[in-house]
């Protein structure tokens, strides 16, 4: 690590902006309540759980009013800014309107917004249908790509995270998130294209194209011989940011198609300019899915989530009455066109392609200073350092802990994820800066020269 860096204090950058006093019951209260009447799964991230009162654009307050730079977005969903001017005021209009009717009354927000996706979509993936989270939105595709195609089977990529409804939890592919529950017949996981994971060697293409075929294989060996869907997401969220030569979605997709099968792009995290050159992942790969699902970023906090395809695709659910009853709720679809409108206005994906791609280029110099970090990738404000032991190569699971409470003590909120825990997540809001950025990478330098030597 650089002296300068060890002397220098870590200042957070500059923002005018005062929380509000916190009146509410101390954090040692909550902590008591969660742990006396919240169902135990509910986990907190960090060893000494920390409590969020405030947020503003790019950054959280807790109870104190101690400022954080938040890199994980509420888990990537906080596109905007938190609390971000416009969406609230467009939300706060619509709810001293009418709050909630459903579907069965028309309200001009509900088709409003899913013009305004059809307009952000290749042509002929344009109509929505609007649910409330990212499990829901695959739940509902792979129904309609079933009833659609005939076929009943589903593939996935190893490593992916889908959701944790029974179904979508079929599609997830991570020992850590599955319970020893029956889950949804028929859905497989073909090779992941990442190759970083190690599962397949030569070069990433050729890792790709054997990934991309073990589709075939699993569709020759495991079904009928024709499926339902492929569901992907562009860049693995969950699984540690991971993804696949560019070609891999196009042989994937080219051989889902051979075999009667709908490509579903799971667009969860990676949607709504995110990955920088291009408003959707998928998008970076010159593919067009026949199904594109979306939840998280579309809200900027809100429940809200949504599943554009083609015109005959839907049609095939309307042969059974189906009914979400907050989906498309009027709020809910107020704060989605607010957040459409903010991503153009302000240059979001702009942003995240110059901000993302210094951040990157940081990254990878701190790659070269700390043996620890096996790995840097990503695109645009999608990115992910891994970590592993430089000696043996194992994942350095506990060290990515220890990387995460040295954040959060000097003021910034990393999120992690990997089948072992060992990849830091970073997801901001899409409106951070450049002075955010380098205050970050400051931050991650002390973080990693301390989860190498512990107790210094
Ligand atoms: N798909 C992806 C790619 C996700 O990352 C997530 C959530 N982490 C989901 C689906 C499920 O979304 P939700 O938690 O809103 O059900």
């Amino acid at each position: 690590m650089a002296t300068d860096v060890i002397t220098r204090a870590l200042a957070m950058p500059a923002f005018d902006y005062t929380p509000l006093p916190y009146t509410g019951p101390s954090r040692e209260a909550v902590l008591a309540l969660r742990r006396e009447y919240v169902n135990p799964a509910v986990f907190t991230l960090y060893r000494d759980p920390l409590m969020i009162v405030e947020g503003k654009m790019q950054y959280v307050f807790d109870e104190t009013g101690r400022r954080y730079l938040d890199l994980f977005a509420g888990i990537v969903t906080v596109s905007c800014g938190h609390c971000h001017p416009k969406v609230l005021r467009r939300m706060q209009e619509q709810m001293n309107a009418l709050q909630h009717t459903t579907t069965i009354y028309l309200h001009p927000n509900l088709p409003l917004l899913a013009q305004k996706l059809a307009s952000k979509m290749p042509p002929g993936l344009d109509v929505t249908y609007f649910v409330n989270s990212g499990s829901e939105a695959n739940d509902l595709a792979v129904t309609m790509a079933r009833l659609y195609t005939g076929n009943l089977d589903v593939v996935a990529v190893r490593n992916a995270y889908h959701g944790g409804s029974p179904s979508s939890m079929g599609m997830t592919s991570h020992h850590t998130w599955k319970y020893p529950l029956p889950g949804p017949a028929a859905v497989h996981h073909a090779l992941s294209p990442d190759p970083s994971s190690q599962t397949l060697t030569g070069t990433p293409e050729e890792i790709a194209t054997r990934a991309a075929a073990d589709i075939r294989e699993l569709i020759r060996f495991s079904t009928p011989g024709a499926i339902a869907a492929y569901i992907a997401e562009p860049i693995q969220g969950v699984g540690g940011v991971t993804r696949g030569a560019p070609n891999y979605f196009r042989e994937a997709y080219a051989i889902t198609r051979e075999y009667g099968g709908l490509c579903i792009a799971d667009e969860v995290q990676t949607g709504f300019g995110r990955t920088g050159e291009h408003y959707w992942g998928f998008q970076n790969y010159g593919v067009v899915p026949d199904i594109v699902t979306m939840a998280k970023g579309i809200g900027n906090g809100m429940p809200l989530a949504a599943v554009t395809t083609r015109r005959e695709i839907a049609e095939a659910l309307t042969r059974r009455t189906h009914f979400n009853t907050f989906g498309g709720n009027p709020v809910s679809m107020a704060a989605g066109l607010a957040v459409l409108d903010v991503i153009d206005e302000e240059n979001l994906q702009e942003n995240a392609r110059v901000v993302g791609g210094r951040f990157l280029e940081g990254l990878h110099r701190l790659r070269e200073q700390h043996p620890l970090v096996r790995h840097v990738r990503g695109l645009g404000l999608m990115l992910g350092v891994e970590l592993a032991d430089p000696i043996t190569g194992a994942p350095a699971s506990a060290p990515a802990l220890e990387v995460l409470e040295a954040a959060r003590e000097m003021g910034v909120l990393l999120g992690k994820g990997g089948l072992d825990g060992n990849v830091l997540r970073i997801k901001p809001p899409l409106c951070i800066t450049a002075e955010d950025v380098d205050f970050a990478l400051d931050v991650l330098d002390r973080a990693l020269e301390r989860a190498a030597h512990p107790g210094t």
